[in-house]
């Protein structure tokens, strides 16, 4: 009766539509997964910040410690905090994004006092691990960008060039002006991404091997909220990498 009821639709109409059914139900159902993936993980992230959180200001508390012992667990406390900040502004930032509520409010300024004060706000950390950051700005030129949004996206990747390099090792930041295009580009010698890894990297969540992406820390969504500042500059990000030897992260705008 089916077919009396839906005249215009043949058998292979029907059977199109009942497949299409089918794969929205599946589409749907991967989603849900997906977000319960996202959240737990997210949960996670928090979680375990916290838990150093509450665990070294008890101890840091303690009346037999020596004052260099409660600074270590202090600067501790400091470090896990500013992870965590991190973590939520980004998180706070996929969430705009994804409601596309999020704007770029692109101005011109010019680019070396813009990445000398970039270069400033990560030195400390840079700092502890003793890797030398260097700056590569020859050339003084007008940017037409969005300045939070861009010192947003070089944190990123200046936070992870230092997470994924051995102590001692070194970074540059090199920032070009092409035509009118500014070419900056992270490189770093550090551990390198597997080639057949390199496609999935900006993808929510995405870690190379799991295990080994949670010595380092990170949560595996600044990649993706970097592409989508790039993207929302109208830019191009593309990666370079080798295992064991290092990574070129190349942003153009
Ligand atoms: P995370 O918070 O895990 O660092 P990201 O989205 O920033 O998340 O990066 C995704 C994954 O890409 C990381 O887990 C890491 O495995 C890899 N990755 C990113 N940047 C680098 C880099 N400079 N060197 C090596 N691996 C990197």
């Amino acid at each position: 009766d089916f077919n009396v009821s839906l005249p215009y639709l043949g058998k292979d109409e029907l059977g199109d539509l009942s497949s299409s059914i089918q794969k929205l139900a599946k589409d749907l159902e991967h989603l849900k997964n997906e977000r319960n993936e996202f959240l737990a993980s997210i949960a996670h992230e928090l979680s375990t910040p916290l838990t150093y959180l509450i665990g070294y200001s008890k101890i840091a508390m303690r009346e037999d410690l020596s004052d260099d012992d409660r600074v270590h667990y202090i600067k501790i406390i400091g470090e896990e905090s500013e992870r965590m900040k991190e973590l939520v502004k980004n998180l706070l930032d996929l969430a705009k994004m994804d409601e596309t509520t999020f704007t770029v409010s692109k101005e011109h300024f010019s680019v070396r006092p813009f990445f000398d004060n970039v270069c400033k706000l990560v030195q400390p950390s840079y700092e502890m691990k003793k890797i030398n950051l260097h700056l590569k700005c020859n050339e003084d030129f007008q940017v037409y960008a969005d300045p939070v949004r861009l010192e947003q996206i070089i944190l990123n990747l200046l936070d992870n060039a230092l997470k994924y390099s051995d102590e001692h090792s070194e970074v540059t930041l090199e920032v070009q002006k092409f035509e009118n295009k500014t070419i900056i580009s992270v490189i770093d010698k550090g551990i390198g991404i597997p080639s057949d890894e390199i496609e999935l990297i900006f993808e929510k969540l995405y870690r190379v091997e799991k295990s080994r992406s949670r010595q380092f820390g990170g949560s595996g969504i600044g990649l993706a909220v970097v592409q989508e500042l790039v993207e929302a500059h109208g830019g191009t990000i593309e990666v370079k990498s080798k295992l064991g030897e290092g990574s070129v992260f190349k942003v153009t705008i």
